[in-house]
């Protein structure tokens, strides 16, 4: 029996707004505990939340940037747990009137595009956190997080398996970091993900009963705990087993999925419509003016450089990884006009560069203008591209120009003919057997004559124009 994985994941972003969603709080990571916080986010009695408008902008922006619909009304509703990062005693959330419904993204997997849908984007606040001290048995609370605006976004089951997932929840952070709403940093917990996943027998049309897993702190970990959840499930169905509904967290150490509790049911949340909290209302200007001020997003431009750069479009997806990226690559195509070659060394010996170190494009030292300038040399014959590659990697490290970077190592490649004739002429002497060789029609040791002027001239000549006079001198 052959079964398919159906997911649908519910993503959870934090908002890089200056305060918090319901007071002035500073909304900042990383503060000592408990030094931003005040009565309202410390949910003392009789306080009164009010919410920030920028929160509400944020959730629009990623709404408008994943086709959604945007209903007129939407209200905040309390949806209550007990648990001690959490001092209100409820969360305040969206329940039956969510800020947006009804979208999609497109994913691309093993270049093939396929359509998720967005089942809503609602807002929403942030816990506290615990603190667990290993070596006492007591744990802290740090409320400084309490409050940080979030936006959970719920995906339709449309996804199929680990890779989609991973790929989906790439799309989401690429779409936050456009936006400029979020860091969008798994590692660092500002986008944290949560999936669903159940099985059904190919060709079925109803769904399995599915578990969620929780946990993941990386798009490596919400890939494996979802195949490690496949091979469980697959496994309890083949023996005749029920799948529990359930929650269960990733234990990335040890690669497994624990039961964590059963699946709680919206009743038990007891949500209500907050009545401290008036309804919102978007206006249609306000809509406008939103949308007047979005960037251009990641598929519009990776269509754009495919048709005005020419480029394929594995160069346009990997250039329009980040706005960033994006705008490196076209300002140096405006200093250096040709677009194929800025790309194929921005996405190979820049992109290695990045990875080893870990520096991020709009950071580096290289600068769009000095890769620019070195295409430049490369192109005018001044230096080979092997040198330029060199150069780039010196640019680099040392943030030194490129021009400075040629002139010190005296790396300009020799081109002036009469210094590169005698060089020849010195190479056919010493050589005669070759000589006689190639006259005689062997005319592949032509190149072993060109590797002995690029010893005597260490690598400096110009290779075009010494195979133009070995050809002329060993011809004519
Ligand atoms: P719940 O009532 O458990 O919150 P929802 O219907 O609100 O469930 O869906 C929560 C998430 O689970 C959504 O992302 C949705 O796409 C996904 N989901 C719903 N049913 C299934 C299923 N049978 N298998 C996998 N994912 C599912
Ligand atoms: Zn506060
Ligand atoms: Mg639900």
């Amino acid at each position: 029996m052959n079964y398919e994985a159906v997911i649908g994941l519910e993503v959870h972003v934090q908002l890089k707004t200056s305060s918090k969603i319901f007071c002035s709080c500073v909304n900042k990571f990383g503060s000592s505990p408990n030094t931003q916080t005040c009565p309202v986010c410390l949910g003392m009695p009789g306080v009164l939340p009010v919410l920030n408008r920028r929160v509400v902008e944020y959730a629009l922006r990623m709404g408008m940037a994943t086709n959604c619909k945007i209903p007129k009304y939407s209200q905040l509703a309390r949806k209550h747990y007990f648990y001690p990062d959490l001092p209100k005693g409820y969360q305040i959330s969206q329940y039956e009137l969510p800020l947006v419904e009804h979208g999609w993204v497109d994913i691309d997997v093993e270049g093939k595009t396929r359509r998720i849908g967005i089942t809503r984007i609602h807002i929403e606040d942030d816990a506290g956190k615990l603190v667990h001290d290993e070596s006492r048995p007591v744990s802290y609370v740090d409320l400084n997080r309490t409050g940080t605006p979030l936006i959970e976004i719920v995906s339709e089951p449309d996804i199929r398996s680990p890779e989609e997932a991973a790929a989906y929840v790439r799309k989401i952070r690429q779409l936050v970091r456009y936006l400029g709403i979020s860091d969008g940093n798994m590692e660092e917990g500002s986008l944290r993900c949560d999936a669903n996943i159940s099985l059904r027998p190919e060709g079925q049309k109803e769904f399995g009963t599915k578990s969620e897993l929780k946990n993941m702190n990386s798009f490596r970990n919400v890939q494996k705990a979802l195949e490690y959840e496949i091979r469980r499930q697959t496994a309890l169905l083949l023996d005749g087993q029920e799948i529990v509904q359930e929650t269960r967290l990733w234990d990335a150490g040890k690669g497994v999925t624990h039961s964590m509790r059963g699946k709680e049911e919206a009743h038990d949340y007891r949500y209500f419509p907050d009545p401290d909290l008036v309804p919102i209302e978007i206006s249609d200007q306000w809509m406008e003016e939103i949308r007047a001020d979005l960037p251009e997003l990641p598929d519009e431009k990776r269509r754009r450089f495919m048709e005005q750069y020419g480029l394929p479009e594995y160069d346009a997806s990997v250039l329009t990884v980040s706005r960033e990226t994006g705008d490196y690559f076209e300002e140096a195509v405006r200093l250096f006009d040709n677009p194929k070659s800025v790309s194929n060394w921005i996405m190979v010996e820049l992109m290695k560069l990045l990875k080893q170190t870990d520096v991020s494009i709009e950071q580096c030292n290289v600068t769009p203008a000095y890769l620019a300038e070195i295409l430049a040399l490369v192109d005018k014959g001044t230096i080979s591209a092997q040198m330029g590659k060199e150069v780039l990697q010196d640019c680099f490290g040392t943030g030194k120009s490129p021009a400075s970077i040629v002139e010190e190592k005296g790396l300009s490649q020799v081109s002036d003919e009469s210094e590169l004739e005698a060089v020849v002429a010195k190479v056919m002497e010493a050589n005669p057997k070759e000589v006689e060789l190639y006259r005689g029609g062997k005319k592949k040791v032509l190149s072993f004559l060109m590797g002995q002027v690029m010893r005597e001239t260490r690598g400096k000549a110009n290779p075009k124009k010494v195979n133009e006079i070995f050809r002329k001198m060993l011809e004519g």
